[in-house]
């Protein structure tokens, strides 16, 4: 509407500038690439805090959002840069095949979400980033560049959880496998002490599973188990699983929320994309007016930071609309919070009160600082820049590659003059 100023999705974020230039072609982009001093690529706004944000130039690739090429025989798909994972995902199982994973929701772009190194759950699968195998991106002078991992190693490997810092990604090549079915089912009350007993076995019960707690009262409020159909290990729903009860009904994982807005559960079996999301395409996902943070914890130290968090349950609660905690497995991609350690995710949707919330983030970063949690790159987080490069040890060639495809900073916004840059 006229007058109202550009938002991010949650309406937390007011961007600092109107100026946005939507492209539709690689031509467009280029062309004005090249005559901007100053841009920043944006996804589908998706992000919480202003990584996506600039003072000057915003560039959307939103309608840049075609499939390319589907290659059966290497399984790759390559698409636009703009196409959100609820536009791929049909497409890609009417032709058979499928991602290995998917976020909680299906609404966001595949460059905003690899290049933030969003995730799923699963402790055998990697983060979204982890299925990219080449990307096409044009540097700050217009030139395409395209990187595989095939080919450019290390320079891949630093480039796809790039924060768009690098340049701006026009294409992306997925890995795909053959379509699969899968059911999911959700238990209700879990108690900590069988978490706290069993968190391997728990988290390992299935392709994907995510448990939802509000830190009261010694349990977790949801257990969300996704399982595939076909693999001959298929989860078992029996009635009870460690301590918790198989739901009844469909259920939002903000209890009083409704469950319209969520993928089928009840074991119903359903194709792969309308399973691994929580929240369905369409749908108004998680709760909307919200904030959110998140924390990546070596997975040895799972057990330990849940307990450091849950003892804080008296200054959360009052704050908070629910937490999930999933795992993810390594990956090397340099900026990802999965370099190299399997993670679990400490995740929090607070209630959109940022004067409250950012008094908390330092308390909870500090009970999780000895793990050296790392904060999710789109998602709220005070950590502070010096520990930043503590944490993430491939900072100091992430810098210097982006010398070369950016020698003057015209990607570089706030966000990354404070965190990365600075
Ligand atoms: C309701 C909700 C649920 C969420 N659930 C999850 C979840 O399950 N797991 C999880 O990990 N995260 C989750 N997130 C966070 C979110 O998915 C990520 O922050 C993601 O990065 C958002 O993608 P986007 O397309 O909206 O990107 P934006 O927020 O628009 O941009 C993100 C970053 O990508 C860069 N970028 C975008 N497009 C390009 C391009 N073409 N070239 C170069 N750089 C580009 C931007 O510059 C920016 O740095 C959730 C967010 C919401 C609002």
């Amino acid at each position: 509407m006229a007058g109202d100023k550009l938002k991010n999705w949650a309406g937390n974020l007011e961007y600092g500038t109107e100026n946005l230039y939507s492209a539709n072609s690689l031509e467009q982009t280029r062309d004005f690439v090249k005559k901007q001093s100053k841009l920043k690529a944006l996804g589908t706004r998706h992000c919480f805090n202003n990584i996506a944000d600039s003072r000057y130039q915003l560039l959307s690739l939103r309608s840049m959002d075609k499939v390319v090429a589907l290659d059966p025989q290497a399984r790759t798909v390559t698409a636009e840069a703009g196409i959100s994972y609820g536009q791929l995902a049909p497409y890609l199982d009417s032709k058979g095949f499928a991602l290995h994973n998917l976020a909680s929701l299906p609404h966001i772009s595949i460059a905003g979400a690899c290049s933030t190194g969003t995730h799923g759950s699963g402790v055998k699968n990697g983060n979204l980033a982890t299925a990219v195998s080449a990307l096409e991106m044009l540097t700050a002078a217009g030139d395409v560049v395209t990187l595989s991992r095939q080919k450019d190693g290390e320079a891949f490997r630093g480039a796809v959880v790039g924060l768009g810092a690098l340049g701006v990604i026009t294409k992306i090549t997925l890995d795909v496998q053959p379509t699969f079915a899968m059911r999911q089912y959700v238990y209700e009350n879990l108690p900590l002490s069988q978490l706290k007993e069993h968190f391997e076995a728990i988290e390992a019960s299935a392709y994907s599973v995510s448990l939802f707690t509000d830190w009261q009262n010694q349990r977790l409020n949801e257990v969300w188990i996704k399982s595939r159909v076909e693999e001959g290990k298929a989860f078992n729903a029996t009635p009870e699983f460690f301590g918790a009860k198989l739901a009844a009904r469909n259920l939002h994982p903000i209890v009083e929320l409704s469950a319209e807005n969520c993928t089928e559960q009840m074991g119903v079996p359903g194709p792969w994309y309308e399973r691994l999301p929580h929240f369905r395409m369409g749908f108004t996902p998680s709760a909307g007016k919200e904030l959110q943070s998140e924390y990546f914890v070596p997975r040895q130290h799972a057990m330990e930071a849940i307990l450091a968090v849950e003892r804080l349950r008296d200054q959360v609660g009052p704050h908070l609309m629910i937490s999930e905690i999933r795992a993810i497995a390594a990956d090397d991609l340099w900026l990802s919070p999965c370099y190299k350690q399997p993670c679990i995710t400490i995740h929090f949707t607070w209630k959109q009160d940022w004067p409250a919330v950012s008094k908390l983030l330092p308390v909870i970063e500090r009970e999780l600082a000895p793990f050296k949690a790392r904060p999710h790159w789109g998602k709220l987080f005070t950590t502070s820049p010096a520990e930043l490069k503590s944490i993430y040890e491939k900072l100091p060639e992430f810098i210097e590659m982006s010398k070369k495809y950016d020698p003057h900073g015209k990607f570089r916004n706030d966000f990354l003059n404070a965190n990365i840059f600075g």
